[in-house]
């Protein structure tokens, strides 16, 4: 049977209370079977650990986001590896993230981002580990550290660079992740990408609580909405075959996040 899976979803977040799990079952019963919670910080590691734990398919991965690089201690680079060691045996922990590099954020010193961002990458590459990152006004920088350190696989999130920088990152096997944005009219080089790359460079993800999709109006985002999202990449993409724009991207997913398979 056809599934999907959110491949980005923060549904850890303070937004969602005590109402994760019930949205992970909800989502569930439209089809969304797989969830991957990525963490942003090391105050929420054992959280998302948690939160996956509850659900079958709910999976999670370990890292520091760029956004949050202002309470990041150096020690933390130390105890992720640790930690990353600690949890290798456990089958709902994917890989590394989030991490990356947002350029967009003013107040977010870049030499740091920098420096936090290779180290997790030589993480992930020492523990032959996937990679879901964060990539805004940063695709070169972000293409540089993956040249360099060439971590197995990933995804670029909420993918929003040209189609050429997409090229370079399909090339070295990771996907681009869509979600709402492709949803709004006005996104016109998000959702040309999303019409013409390779099916095969493609999965979704929710980014809930964020980027809600149209169709709710700037509300907190879940990941019951990935049907709908899923539909709109059909319709993009000019795809009658709803079905194998699902089989298509959660294979895609599988494919770059291998230790995903564990649950299906
Ligand atoms: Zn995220």
């Amino acid at each position: 049977m056809t599934f999907l899976i959110d491949s980005h979803c923060h549904l850890d977040a303070g937004e969602f209370g005590q109402e994760a799990v019930g949205i992970m079952r909800a989502a569930q019963r439209q089809g969304v079977a797989g969830f991957v919670i990525p963490a942003v910080a090391r105050a929420n590691w054992n959280a998302v650990a948690q939160l996956a734990q509850q659900v079958h398919g709910a999976m999670y991965t370990l890292g520091i986001h760029p956004m949050y690089i202002n309470s990041f201690d150096p020690a933390d680079i130390a105890l992720l590896r640790a930690q990353v060691q600690l949890v290798m045996n456990d089958p709902k922990f994917l890989g590394i993230g989030e991490i990356g590099l947002d350029y967009f954020e003013p107040n977010l010193d870049r030499e740091l981002q920098w420096t936090v961002f290779v180290e997790q990458l030589k993480i992930a590459k020492d523990f032959d580990l996937p990679v879901i990152m964060h990539v805004r006004r940063s695709q070169d920088m972000v293409l540089k550290g993956l040249r360099q350190i060439q971590p197995v696989s990933g995804i670029a999130h909420a993918f929003n660079g040209s189609e050429q920088q997409a090229v370079q990152f399909f090339e070295r096997n990771i996907c681009m992740g869509f979600g709402g944005a492709m949803t709004f009219t006005r996104a016109l080089q998000i959702r040309r990408l999303a019409a013409q790359l390779p099916i095969q460079a493609i999965v979704l993800e929710t980014d809930a609580p964020d980027i809600a999709p149209e169709w709710i109006n700037h509300q907190r985002n879940d990941s019951t909405h990935l049907p709908r999202i899923a539909q709109v990449l059909a319709q993009l993409r000019q795809e009658t075959d709803l079905d194998s724009i699902w089989q298509a991207t959660t294979d895609n997913v599988l494919r770059v996040l291998p230790r995903a398979g564990g649950f299906t």
